[in-house]
């Protein structure tokens, strides 16, 4: 990804069921692009596994717009009974692979440790990991970003770490309706940049994209990118909406 490009990924989680809808959705979007106005912007789809490689033949050759996974597993390959690892979602056509999200962290128990092993995996198959952090409720932003961030990326090398993108999502702020005030989400990044300075470089800490994730709609997309400074967004529920997905996109 160039860094002057905004980066929208839309988050599909288990949605939609149908593979017609998922083209739907895929369609109407791409069709409303428009190439002047989004052409500083990379769109990120991130859909199911299962209508992966469908997709996938859509948006081939689409410029400034990719797929991403929303999982991989961090061998390659083996027994492991359900999993899907970096080698084959790279080889189905995917460009990003969202790591550390929060509901993968609360509810199938993923640790930092387990973070680290999937991003690792995801670099050796030349994937960009989207790498999800941020604080639940009642905890300090500071403290768990910067715990995150240290356990997350162990032992990764300068030339690995800048393939990655972090995305500030406050666990609270995550489908709740209750974004995260832009004001807040401007701290955490220059916090997230700071704890990037600390284990590298400055000079790494700016080049890397800071997104913001939770609650986007159109009517409070645009405050992230102006106001809060950050390189793109996480959208959720809001991007299985042909429509409000597009108006965030052309929010700014
Ligand atoms: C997400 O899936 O990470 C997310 C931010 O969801 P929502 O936009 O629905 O809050």
């Amino acid at each position: 990804m160039n860094m002057e490009k905004t980066i929208i990924v839309a988050n599909w989680k288990m949605h939609p069921v149908k593979l017609s809808q998922a083209r739907e959705i895929l369609f109407e979007v791409i069709g409303g692009l428009k190439s002047t106005r989004d052409s500083d912007k990379e769109i990120v789809f991130c859909p199911p596994f299962l209508w992966f490689e469908d997709l996938a033949a859509q948006v081939k050759n689409k410029r400034g717009v990719a797929l991403g996974a929303q999982n991989c597993h961090w061998e390659q390959g083996g027994a492991y009974t359900g999993e899907i690892s970096s080698a084959m979602l790279a080889n189905a056509g995917a460009k990003y692979v969202i790591l550390g999200h929060s509901e993968r962290r609360q509810l199938m128990g993923e640790t930092d440790e387990i973070v680290n092993l999937k991003i690792k995996a995801a670099l050796k198959a030349d994937l960009k990991p989207i790498l999800c952090v941020g604080e639940k409720d009642g905890e300090e932003m500071n403290i768990r970003v910067e715990e995150q961030l240290s356990k997350d990326l162990a032992s990764l090398s300068v030339n690995q770490t800048k393939e990655i993108i972090i995305a500030y999502e406050p666990v609270w702020a995550i489908g709740s309706g209750k974004p995260c005030p832009p004001d807040s989400a401007l701290s955490a990044t220059l916090f997230i940049r700071r704890i990037l300075t600390k284990l590298y470089s400055r000079f790494l800490a700016e080049k890397i994209p800071v997104i913001y994730g939770g609650s986007v709609e159109a009517q409070n997309a645009s405050g992230y990118i102006k106001t809060a400074n950050m390189n793109g967004l996480l959208v959720g529920g809001a991007s299985l909406e042909a429509k409000e997905f597009l108006k965030i996109i052309g929010s700014f």
